[in-house]
């Protein structure tokens, strides 16, 4: 596993893929805590990041050019979809997909 956090200065995720959650997160639910404003419905149960349902997605948090230098304005209250994508997965294993947005060939795990 790397020594730096590579998402200080990525952010591909943030601008690549639709972030999606249950409505229940959003501040509009009692004990959400995603900011209301930074969200937008996607359908009754459902609201994502505002940003990333458009084209070419990027989320209105994310702060910074992607590649070079990121950060995420709600860092403390993001989604969970932004908890659970990491560079690797909880055992351990290479998050594919985040390798394959950095155009990286993963590190082979023992
Ligand atoms: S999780 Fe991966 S793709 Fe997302 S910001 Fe971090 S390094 Fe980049
Ligand atoms: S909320 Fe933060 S971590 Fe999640 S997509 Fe937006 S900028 Fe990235």
């Amino acid at each position: 596993m790397s020594e730096a956090n590579p998402c200080l200065s990525c952010g591909a995720c943030c601008a690549h893929y639709r972030i999606s959650f249950y409505w229940g997160e959003s501040s509009e639910a009692p004990g959400g805590y995603v900011p209301l404003e930074y969200t937008e419905k996607v359908h009754q149960h459902m609201v994502c990041m505002k940003g990333t349902n458009s084209y070419p997605p990027r989320c209105v948090a994310l702060r910074g050019e992607v590649g070079k230098q990121v950060s995420c304005a709600i860092y403390e209250n993001r989604p969970t979809p932004c908890r659970e994508f990491n560079e690797y997965e909880l055992d351990g294993t290479p998050n594919m997909r985040c390798f394959k947005l950095r155009g990286i060939v993963p590190p082979a795990t023992i």
